[in-house]
């Protein structure tokens, strides 16, 4: 199984902002964090690098802007070697 880690940011004016708002906003990390690590262990099961039998690990980083209100989500791949890295981000490239 990949190595899923997931970390949350938030950008702006938001950490300023009284209680109700940060938990709401853990609500929607906890949501988020849900619904894509469950998406990406079923995209990336059993995917170990053909060469080296390595398993991907996977940084994902959400950043909440507190003025536009979006949600950005990065990926940071880590791999084995670089065949294998092209090869999980074509998987993950290959959604839904
Ligand atoms: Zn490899």
């Amino acid at each position: 199984m990949a190595k899923i880690e997931f970390k949350f940011d938030i950008d702006g004016a938001l950490q300023d902002e009284p209680l109700l708002d940060s938990y709401e906003l853990e609500y929607m990390f906890h949501q988020t964090r849900e619904s894509m690590v469950a998406a990406l262990e079923r995209k990336l099961d059993g995917v170990v690098c053909d060469e080296h039998q390595q398993e991907p690990s996977i940084t994902i980083t959400g950043r909440y802007d507190g003025e536009t209100e979006q949600m950005d989500i990065d990926y940071h791949i880590d791999t084995c070697c670089q065949m294998f890295l092209l090869k999980v981000v074509n998987m993950l490239n290959n959604v839904n």
